[in-house]
């Protein structure tokens, strides 16, 4: 989808794949088999580094200890690796997108987004659903790749802009929990987010991981039906969770482990409004983690979720 990017969607992207350079000259200095390679990784480091700062002089030392590349461990996610119930894939019509005057009726609607996770987490407690005594973390840290470093929130974070642009350009009224990586906005509020903006739809984007390195696959998640917090959304999340599993499937090719209801998630159980979060795919399993952290596979997934949302969108209308 070709849709227009605001200027800090594609700060966001420009930044990301600088990390990535960043990691690549590393690796390259590192080996020292090519001097012309190093000096070149210095200076791009510098260059790099000095751009960062805001032109800020640094010594070599510094340049190269900037750029060396952190990993990260794994962390649970707010959704640990589960197996998630398969269930058989409909056919999912994938409609080009239509024409200003075919999306009309778009205009009267609202989907939050929410690109989970943040910068840091937040290990305070709260409880997982209204006046329960059950708590969790307001926010977890969640997965990050054992490969680049990147965290699952700065994935999260990229597909969720471009997922608002393509959203908007089709005159739907997105309503995003955060915008940044530096916030503190705890489940359930993003859960209040969404019900304050009487979203017609709710979406959660998350990544995976799990110890298993094998495993790979695109799931999505909904609210199981828990009287005095979930039962009014839950039969409608459930529809949603189908139809924009099945379009995201379509359009990423990726392995479907279906959908799956969930009775433990904050946001879920808070939320009074239809509610749906898609895991995006391993972070933990090098193949799909390339994919995920890759412009063109999150435009896929972007693809995806437009498609499915609007399908769903349909049957409210
Ligand atoms: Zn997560």
């Amino acid at each position: 989808m070709a849709a227009p990017r605001r200027p800090e969607t594609k700060e966001l992207i420009r930044t990301l794949h600088s990390k990535r350079r960043r990691r690549r000259v590393t690796r390259l200095a590192l080996t020292g088999s090519v001097a012309v390679a190093v000096l070149a990784a210095v200076i791009a480091g510098a260059v790099l580094a000095a751009d960062r700062l805001g032109g800020t002089t640094q010594t070599t030392a510094s340049v190269m200890a900037a750029v060396s590349t952190t990993v990260r461990s794994t962390t649970t996610s707010e959704a640990p690796p589960t197996t998630a119930t398969t269930q058989q894939a409909s056919t999912t019509t994938q409609s080009t997108p239509p024409t200003t005057s075919e999306n009309a009726w778009l205009s009267g609607k609202v989907v939050a987004v929410d690109p989970g996770h943040q910068s840091r987490a937040d290990y305070e407690l709260e409880p997982i659903g209204p006046g329960s005594s059950t708590e969790k973390a307001r926010v977890s840290s969640g997965t990050a790749s054992p490969t680049t470093g990147t965290p699952e929130s700065e994935v999260t974070l990229a597909v969720g802009l471009k997922l608002r642009d393509a959203l908007e350009a089709l005159g739907i009224e997105v309503v995003m929990t955060r915008t940044t990586q530096d916030v503190d906005v705890p489940n359930s509020e993003r859960a209040r987010i969404a019900n304050e903006a009487s979203a017609d739809l709710a979406v959660r984007l998350h990544c995976d991981g799990a110890t298993d390195e094998s495993v790979h696959g695109l799931f999505t998640l909904y609210p199981a039906s828990i009287k005095g917090w979930t039962d009014d959304i839950a039969a409608e999340s459930k529809k949603a969770a189908q139809i924009v599993q099945d379009a995201v499937i379509a359009a990423t090719g990726a392995k479907d482990r279906g959908t799956q209801e969930r009775s433990d998630l904050t946001g879920f159980n808070w939320s009074d409004v239809p509610d749906i979060l898609i895991e995006m795919g391993f972070m933990t399993n090098a193949a799909e983690d390339k994919l995920l952290e890759s412009d063109r596979y999150q435009d896929k997934i972007v693809q995806g979720l437009v498609d499915g949302i609007v399908e769903y969108l349909k049957t409210k209308s």
